[in-house]
């Protein structure tokens, strides 16, 4: 279980790092293929760096980030390129491509035009390029498409014959592995087949191929390659809580949100709550006062929904979120100032889960950890 809530700490988040060692592992299990953790967003409201350090510690040898500024933070506090490989994946024209090579950061390339700036840079600095190649096999977003593939493969072949880079990875990324039976998975398991196949075909050794994510790396064995790039998952939530719960696939959530009851105060009936009245006190009741609001990342969509445990009972938002703060009516009960307010966690002590949150707020677990702003101190237990 999660420790007690720090004395005299307004709110904090506890990072079971051990949970996330071992969801790590039970990932590990379920794969012939290496581990990439994948740490953007502050790894999912988490913590890069202790994050990273634990996924490193834990044996895993590659780490994802979107931005090229979120690997090179890795890199700046001591992540050293023999223990881990990092992948930035987010392509922006302008980037610190220099600093990237420098630093022996992989970088994605979807087009043309990303390779030539990359081009650029590995000429500047004098250190060649380690690239993935991204095909759009059907999400959409990034990638380089079908049509453009083949132009774009003799372009990273030509580069690699003059040693500028070394084309070390093949990927795509999945639109729909959280929906089994959606007809785009099979889709894109067979555009990425013929991706890989034209590549190496053309004469490219990719070291890694890699294709899935969380649910993927759930649910679809055959889209496993020789990496597989959990994030979600590896914070142990569910990435298909419609198809199975944390504990159903052998994980264990890293992330607990406590506050303290800073306020506890009795009401007549039809008092009003919060911004608006959006909440209205039904009879005499206890109000309780919880710290965090929006600015800490508590969406503002749970006014009236979002769930809270104290002293053991559930209880709702009582009105608006605002940006610091918010009410619940504890009907009747007088829980002592200072009590701990259970926002979310791992569920094991009754309390509500970050999957909870999500349906409250008509959003995704995945939302409500990576919104938990930097108000809020991390505490690594
Ligand atoms: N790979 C890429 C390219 C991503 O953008 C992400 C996150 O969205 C992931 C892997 C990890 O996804 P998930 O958190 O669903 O495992």
């Amino acid at each position: 279980g999660t420790p007690a809530l720090t004395h005299g700490v307004r709110a904090e988040a506890a990072i079971d790092l051990a949970a996330l060692r071992e969801n790590l592992a039970a990932l590990g299990a379920r794969t012939d293929a290496a581990l990439m953790a994948v740490v953007k967003a502050d790894a999912y409201g988490h913590g890069a760096l202790p994050c990273a350090r634990e996924a490193v510690a834990a044996g895993v040898r590659w780490l994802g980030t979107a931005t090229p500024e979120e690997a090179l933070a890795l890199r700046a506090a001591g992540i050293r390129p023999e223990q881990a490989r990092i992948l930035c994946w987010l392509w922006t024209p302008g980037g610190p491509w220099a600093q990237a090579l420098r630093s022996h950061v992989d970088v994605s390339v979807s087009g043309r035009w990303a390779l030539d700036e990359l081009l650029a840079a590995v000429r500047e600095t004098g250190v060649p390029g380690r690239v993935h190649l991204k095909a759009d096999t059907g999400l959409g977003r990034n990638g380089c498409q079908p049509h453009d593939w083949p132009e774009l493969v003799a372009a990273a072949l030509r580069a690699q014959a003059e040693g500028l880079i070394e084309v070390v990875g093949l990927w795509s990324h999945f639109a729909a592995a959280d929906e089994p039976g959606h007809p785009s998975v099979q889709v894109q398991l067979d555009g990425f087949a013929s991706a890989v196949a034209h590549a190496e075909a053309q004469g490219v050794r990719p070291e890694v191929r890699h294709l899935a994510n969380s649910p993927a790396t759930l649910l679809l064995p055959q889209s496993h390659y020789d990496l597989v790039r959990p994030g979600l998952a590896m914070y142990g939530l569910s990435p298909v809580p419609d198809i199975g719960t944390p504990a159903d696939f052998g994980l264990r959530p890293v992330m607990s949100l406590t506050a303290r009851l800073a306020l506890v105060k009795t009401v007549p009936g039809g008092h009003g709550v919060s911004y608006g009245h959006h909440y209205t006190t039904p009879g005499d009741t206890t109000l309780g006062l919880v710290p965090v609001g929006y600015a800490d990342g508590i969406p503002r969509h749970a006014s009236n929904t979002g769930p809270v445990q104290i002293s053991g009972k559930w209880h709702t938002v009582a009105g608006r979120v605002a940006m610091d703060q918010f009410v619940v009516d504890l009907g009747g009960d007088t829980p002592p100032v200072g009590e701990e307010v259970l926002l979310f966690g791992s569920g094991e002590r009754g309390e509500p889960t970050a999957e909870d949150w999500g349906r409250a707020c008509g959003t995704l677990s995945y939302e409500i950890v990576t919104r938990i702003g930097s108000r809020v101190p991390r505490r690594y237990v």
